[in-house]
């Protein structure tokens, strides 16, 4: 039986429990603090083979262990378990759709922002559909956030924590409230950076350009995987730092993360971009590779059932 999403079951501290009965304490650091890591790793159903396949595992939980390391959470699970959780949540929920799953490790107990424990895992499946709106739209209308983005002598956005998305809120909220879908940040050296929860790219003459990862983005798998199919398609790519005037001149420009994919945006400050051409092939095959039909790339899937 597949459970509503408001009563699906959950992975809690070791025990598959109904999401109403996973319950942690108000003083928890977690809840006081938002002392956590996560990772979003997306699911993709595949009708054809009846499968459904986790889309790079292994290197979401490399970067959810480098992220507790940077805070020092301490990861009480090795990669195997990891996988074992997810695995164990999606079957025992009978979820054959595109998921995103959340993967959280948090500072459970009652200590202060400055506890080194205890730390317990929750792992949440979640229907694509019930992601947040902007990740379901097929193109958007963007502004330049007047919030920077949190900087690595600060808060590093190499850091998937659920603190950092305090900033990724400010700009969502500001873009939410001027007319627009979203926005991109720039850093605090006035460069650009990304989405409150994507990775941006825009195309200039037929290439593809992104930040670098000393941009103040995060190490996102999404930007990674355009990275490789792009270069697998023959187009070039560089990583380099963007000046704000470009984001009004380029050819073509998307947003990308597991839960958006590629988003082609229509306008940045109003400036209307061009047709999503190239966007649209890469994300295509991105889509052809997340769900197992480009058989080039399927060493980043791992099978649910
Ligand atoms: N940047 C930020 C701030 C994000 O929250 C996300 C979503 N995790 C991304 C980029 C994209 O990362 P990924 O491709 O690993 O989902």
């Amino acid at each position: 039986m597949k459970y509503e999403v408001s009563n699906r079951l959950i992975w809690f501290k070791g025990e598959l429990l109904h999401v109403s009965d996973a319950k942690i304490n108000v003083l928890a650091p977690t809840s006081q603090f938002g002392l956590n890591v996560f990772e979003g790793i997306p699911c993709y159903w595949n009708e054809e083979m009846q499968q459904l396949f986790a889309f790079r595992l292994e290197d979401h939980y490399e970067r959810l262990i480098r992220s507790a390391r940077l805070i020092q959470i301490d990861c009480p699970y090795n990669k195997t378990e990891l996988t074992k959780a997810l695995v164990d949540v999606v079957v025992a929920n009978e979820y054959k759709e595109n998921l995103s799953v959340r993967q959280t490790l948090f500072i459970d107990g009652f200590g202060s922002w400055g506890a080194d424990g205890p730390t317990e895992m929750f792992v949440a499946p979640i229907p694509r559909g019930k992601t947040s709106a902007e990740y379901n739209k097929k193109g958007l209308h963007v502004c330049v956030s007047s919030w920077k983005r949190v900087s690595e002598n600060a808060l590093s956005p190499r850091i998937k924590c659920g603190a950092n998305y305090i900033n990724s809120r400010y700009g969502q909220r500001e873009a939410l409230r001027n007319g627009y879908d979203t926005c991109v940040f720039l850093n605090e050296y006035g460069k650009v950076s990304e989405g409150p929860g994507s990775c941006f790219f825009m195309v200039r003459n037929n290439r593809i350009v992104t930040p670098k990862f000393t941009d103040a983005v995060l190490e996102s798998i999404t930007r990674d995987t355009v990275i490789r199919l792009a270069r697998n398609l023959g187009i070039e790519v560089e990583e380099r730092t963007i000046d704000r005037t470009e984001l009004y001149t380029a050819d073509e420009a998307f947003l990308c993360g597991s839960a958006m994919e590629l988003t082609p945006l229509l306008s940045i400050d109003r400036y209307d971009l061009g047709e999503a051409k190239i966007s649209q092939n890469l994300h295509e095959a991105y889509l052809e590779v997340v769900s197992g039909k480009n058989k080039t790339f399927i060493d980043w899937l791992t099978k649910i059932y």
